[in-house]
Parts: structure tokens; sequence; C-alpha cells
């Protein structure tokens, strides 16, 4: 008798936390890492989120809450939405979830059935696709082109459309490549899905990491509401990765069933947590301007550097906090073949840490996440410089 399910058998360790894992290995050996891996900011949580969840716990505000979590905090999420892109969800439109991840993988379990086919671009966040396939449900790739700054057109999309077709995920900004999706683009899609009574499931955990360009969410279209379902995450935003706190914002029936889904699983999210993410989306916004003012200034830095490295290319991200730089002009030199080989030496042998293109979908890029310091950004350049020079 075998001993896993199947289903546990058709998904992979999450690829960047098997890259962290490594990394802290090397770094409790001692070894000074120049680390461009782990997807998270790397500022502090800010003060007054950190206090509100210190006066909970003081106040004793530690037992279970509602399982979708209390409506205050799902009401200042769903003001917050309202005043910044102008959507309008109510508070039973809204659930509160153990993190952004927790939101996806929730949705995806509640929509998702055997064989239905689910459309993803690529590339994509490396979960999706273990989340898709964990649901039984069949991702389909929609290719994007790196010449076109990773654009994704409705009509790729509908290109891809079968009669099985039930969900579309979207990532904008996009993790890996720092893309965003034009909101006309967006809007083609969000009409296009409403239209064929696909789910269009929208994963905005950046959005507020956008850094030119108009800012906008799938909520914002208002009238195709019924298709648009919204995750979200304070992780980024907020630098509150390892708090947990996500949401989903979407039609009344699958935000209850995803709620329902969590009363057989986690329940409510941690309380603490709960009152720190209203002081968080309730509270002032300054502290997410500063980050993001940060996150531009690391992002030239690194461009920058890049352009001393000869046969490095890289788009330009127009928000999150990675590169997305090839690494093709490399293949065939130095032992190297695949854009793994080059995360696997760079590690090995310059001790900086990045993240390889394959679980992401593609087979010519490493992803570094940018979220460090101006000094880890320097020296990881300098040591990227010389690694790549030193190939022959
Ligand atoms: N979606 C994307 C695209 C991400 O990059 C991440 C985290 O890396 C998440 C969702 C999940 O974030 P969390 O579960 O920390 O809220």
């Amino acid at each position: 008798r075998k001993i896993l399910t199947d289903r546990i058998n058709r998904i992979e360790v999450s690829a960047t936390m098997a890259i962290t894992a490594e990394a802290l290995k090397l770094k409790s050996q001692g070894v000074d890492l120049a680390d461009f891996g782990a997807g998270e900011p790397h500022f502090s949580t800010p003060e007054h989120i950190k206090q509100a969840a210190i006066e909970a716990i003081e106040k004793n505000f530690t037992r279970y809450t509602n399982v979708a979590g209390v409506p205050e905090v799902r009401k200042a999420i769903v003001d917050r939405h309202a005043a910044d892109f102008g959507s309008s969800y109510a508070v039973d439109e809204c659930v509160f979830t153990t993190g952004g991840k927790l939101a996806l993988f929730n949705a995806i379990q509640v929509l998702v059935d055997h064989g239905d086919e689910v459309i993803l671009p690529v590339p994509y966040w490396v979960s999706y696709k273990d989340i898709i396939q964990y649901a039984g449900g069949v991702p389909v790739y929609v290719e994007s082109l790196e010449s076109e700054n990773f654009r994704i057109t409705a009509e790729m999309i509908e290109a891809a459309i079968t009669p099985k077709t039930k969900c579309i995920i979207l990532n904008t900004p996009s993790n890996p490549s720092g893309a965003i999706i034009a909101p006309e683009d967006v809007e083609a899609i969000v009409r296009l899905a409403h239209s064929r009574g696909i789910y269009l499931l929208i994963d905005e955990c950046y959005v507020y990491l956008t850094f030119s360009g108009e800012v906008i969410s799938a909520g914002k279209f208002t009238d195709c509401k019924e298709h648009i379902i919204i995750l979200g995450s304070l992780s980024k935003t907020y630098a509150m990765t390892g708090w947990r706190a996500g949401y989903a914002l979407g039609p009344k029936p699958i935000i209850a069933a995803m709620s329902k889904l969590q009363s057989q699983s986690t329940s409510n999210s941690a309380s603490m947590v709960q009152k720190a993410s209203i002081a968080a989306v309730a509270g002032p916004q300054e502290c997410v301007a500063e980050m993001r003012a940060d996150y531009i200034k690391l992002r030239d830095r690194i461009l920058e550097g890049f352009k001393t490295i000869p046969g490095l290319t890289c788009t330009v991200p127009q928000g999150a906090f990675y590169v997305y730089p090839n690494v093709s002009a490399f293949f065939g030199k130095g032992g190297i073949e695949t854009a793994s080989d080059v995360a696997a030496k760079l590690l090995s042998e310059a001790h900086v840490v990045c993240v390889p293109g394959e679980p992401f979908g593609t087979s010519e890029h490493i992803r570094l996440s940018y979220a460090v310091s101006e000094s880890v950004v320097d020296e990881g350049l300098k040591r990227m410089r010389e690694f790549f020079a030193g190939l022959k």
C-alpha cells in the first residue's frame, strides 16, 4: 500500500523555498552570501503595525475569531480597496486568510475540479502550477515574449480558451519578471473572462509596488465583478511576510465557499495578526510610499550594475522587487548549459543566491530579488561581474 496520496505526489516543494533552505545551510556554515533569493522585503514591519499586535495580545485579544476574519479587518480591506481603486466590495465579499498564498490555494480548491483547465501566462509565480495540480486541474500555459516586455494580451488568453477553461490566473506586477499588465490589457482580459463565464483570479499582491504608469486593480471593473477574484497580501506592501496576512475579494458564494474550506482547515488567521492588519490597512500609508521609493532606487542600482556585465540582458521591471535577467549568453561556457546551472554555480562559486528561471516556466533567466540593502546589491554585482567574466 502506498503511503502518500496521488495529489501530494503531483506537487513539488516550492523552488524558492528550496533555494532558501540551501542558502540557510551555507550561511550556518559561516559562508558570507549575497542573497537575492527570497522574495521578501528587507524592511522591518512598521512600528504602528507591531504596536497594534502587541496591544491586541495585552488586551487578551487572543481567542478564536470569525473564520473569515473579524468584520473590522475585512471592512478595513474593502474600504482601502474602494478608496484606492474604485472597487465596491461588501464585507461578506472578503475573506481574510493566513497569507496570500492560502487565499490563492483556497480559491483554486473551490473553483477547480479534476480536468478543469486554468490558463497561466508564462513566466508565472512558482506556486500557481502546483496549486492547480493539487486541485486536479490542468495548467494551460500562455507564453509571453521577453522582447515584448512579457506583455500579456486578451488575444493571447483568448487563443488558449477551450470548453474546459475554468479560470485564468494573472499576476501584476509579476513575480518573477516585474512586468506589469497594462491597464488596457487588464480591462480587455477582465471583459473577455466575464463574457465567457470564466473566473479571473488576479494576484495583486504587488499592486502597491507599481513603479510607473497607472496603478489599477481589476476590482475597478465593477460590472464584471461576478467573475473576478482578487488575491491580496499584506506581506510585501507592509513588510509583513512572517505574519501571514492575506485576503481574497470576490463574489459572495465563492468567498463563502473559501470560508467554509477555511472552517475545516486553518480556521481564522491569528487574532493579533488581524488587529495588526487593521492598523496596516486603515492606518497611515506613508510607509508604503517610502518603501516603494527605495525599491525604485534599488532597481535602478541593480540595472545599472547589470550594464557592466557583458552578455547579461534584462527587461526593466515596472513593479514588485525582482529582476529577471537573461543568462543564455553564458550557456556553453564553463560547464554551464542551463539557467539552473548558472544559479547553482553562482551559489557555490560566487556565493550569490538567486533562483533559476525553470520553476517560473522559462529556461534562459535567473530571478534576483533586490529587496536587500544597497551594500548587498553592490557586493552581489561585484561577485557576479567576476563570476561571469571568468567563464570561458
Ligand atoms: N503571490 C505572489 C506572486 C507572490 O510572489 C507571493 C509571495 O512570494 C504570494 C502570492 C504569497 O504571499 P504571502 O503568502 O506571503 O501573502
